[in-house]
């Protein structure tokens, strides 16, 4: 595979620190609110990579952080902790806070058929591992203690943004942006790693460490939990394009500085997904979540199919008209697969030589528009049904739009509705579109035409035995299985 890899700035063939196996890390969402359908998108593409990186042979260990404390908008004593925050608007403790949003994240991601990753970790589960890094920090003299804090030293680096070739004094600014400086680090860059005193004498959760009762700082939960479940090699960081600067590369600093040799190869970053009127933020208070796609009677698959339609490393401009339009071409795409008849034999040879090109296509910095595309592709195939909804099925392993469960519903739902006459016109049979037990229930309707009940009776028991419940309606008879 071939994945645009943001510490060189190119597309590069892509490597795992041991042969077949991919050590893989996500940003887990903050749960101080729900999760708006831009946070989603990031999920969406980590998703289909993590898939595309099983279907490609790899096993995956995927680990994933869940933020439910001290994450600052600021280090300095007038930035504000987002837990807290949504703690207070809801009259709710912090961990009721985030355990309702922890679920609540989890639902959207069941509805948008996210897989939910081999590890997830509240970083409140791991303070003795962020008390043992930045102790050696501390020891290696990486890290100082000023005003109560530990931070770390970022002077000591050789390279410190290592995403951008940003000019230093830009970067900075754009951090300073609403944010406070903080008089206690020797460097404007400079970040904390713990916590002990300052603004949050309300702060809810608190450990006891070397340095004082406090709390972690954002940054090092990253590196802890990834250390811990992933070990000292990660293969791939993923994360959306707003964590790159300062949380990727204080991760990186910290990480490096605390192992002594290369952390992290491959960096996978995921641009946002703007509105109109610009990029949607948790903070703004206003935004989009799946619920509310659903009331509106969205599937939430469309949404996903949305996403998959452009590319992860362009913005993505959300608008009510392109959501339209992408259900309607998800409604075309399951229509189509529905008209495929299912049984019969697959023929391995076309399987084999379609799946080595969606193998290709998606392969190609995750390419998940030429994967929707080498759907339709298949469909236009000079190949047999079977085939067809194997290959699609095959591909949906890693789409994950549930083609053909939807498909599969269309063609039920198709039949049932169809209704079948009898020989005189007067009647009709709807059911579940099987030929022979409308035959039967016609026999029936011919039956007491005849008026032989005791045969029409008979048919009846006959279909009950078999799970088939008739009701009579108007001009005709329905049946289903039950
Ligand atoms: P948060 O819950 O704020 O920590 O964010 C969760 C994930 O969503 C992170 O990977 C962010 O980088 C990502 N993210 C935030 N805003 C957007 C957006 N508008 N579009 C795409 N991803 C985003
Ligand atoms: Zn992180």
């Amino acid at each position: 595979m071939y994945l645009y890899n943001s510490v060189s700035h190119k597309k590069e063939e892509f490597r795992t620190h041991t042969p077949g196996r991919v050590e893989m890390y996500t940003c887990g969402p903050t749960v101080y609110h729900f999760a708006h359908i831009g946070n989603l998108r990031s999920y969406i593409m980590e998703d289909v990579l993590e898939k595309y990186l099983r279907y490609a042979g790899y096993e995956v260990n995927r680990v994933m952080n869940i933020t439910d404390v001290g994450h600052l908008s600021s280090d300095a004593d007038t930035g504000e902790d987002k837990m807290l925050k949504g703690a207070k608007r809801e009259h709710k403790t912090v961990l009721e806070i985030a355990r309702f949003y922890t679920d609540a994240f989890f639902d959207d991601c069941r509805k948008l058929n996210i897989k939910t990753p081999d590890v997830v970790q509240p970083a409140t589960g791991c303070i003795d591992e962020y008390i043992r890094i930045i102790s050696r920090l501390v020891e290696t003299e990486y890290a100082y203690l000023s005003g109560g804090n530990v931070y770390f030293d970022t002077s000591k680096l050789g390279r410190y943004y290592v995403f951008n070739d940003h000019d230093e004094e830009d970067l900075a600014v754009g951090v300073r942006e609403g944010v406070e400086e903080d008089a206690n680090k020797r460097n404007k860059n400079d970040f904390v790693l713990w916590f002990t005193r300052s603004k949050f004498e309300d702060q809810a959760l608190k450990w006891d460490s070397p340095w004082g009762v406090g709390y972690p700082g954002w940054h090092i939960e990253c590196s802890g939990i990834s250390m811990k479940y992933n070990g000292e090699y990660l293969d791939l960081h993923c994360g959306g394009v707003d964590n790159a600067f300062p949380h990727h590369t204080n991760e990186i600093a910290q990480s490096e500085s605390y192992l002594g040799h290369p952390w992290c190869p491959q960096w996978f970053h995921v641009h946002h997904l703007n509105t109109e009127g610009g990029k949607m933020s948790k903070s703004k208070g206003e935004f989009l979540t799946v619920s509310l796609l659903e009331e509106k009677g969205y599937d939430p698959l469309a949404y996903r199919y949305f996403c998959l339609q452009s590319h992860y490393r362009k913005a993505l401009v959300f608008s009510w008209e392109n959501l339209d339009n992408a259900v309607a071409a998800y409604h075309k795409l399951v229509a189509r697969i529905a008209a495929l008849t299912p049984g019969g034999e697959v023929d391995r040879a076309v399987f084999d030589r379609y799946r080595e090109k969606f193998l290709q296509q998606m392969g190609n910095d995750l390419n998940t528009s030429m994967g929707v595309t080498a759907v339709f592709d298949v469909l236009k195939a000079g190949t047999d049904d079977a085939t067809k909804l194997a290959l699609i099925g095959d591909f949906d392993a890693v789409l994950s739009l549930s083609l053909l469960e939807k498909a599969a519903a269309r063609r039920a739902e198709d039949a049932r509705v169809k209704a079948v006459p009898a020989a005189d016109g007067a009647y009709a049979v709807t059911g579940e579109g099987d030929p022979e037990i409308d035959a039967r229930v016609l026999a029936r309707y011919e039956a007491k035409k005849a008026k032989n009940f005791a045969e029409a009776d008979r048919i009846r028991e006959e279909l009950k035995a078999m799970g088939v419940e008739i009701t009579d309606v108007k001009g005709g008879a329905s049946w289903r299985r039950v």
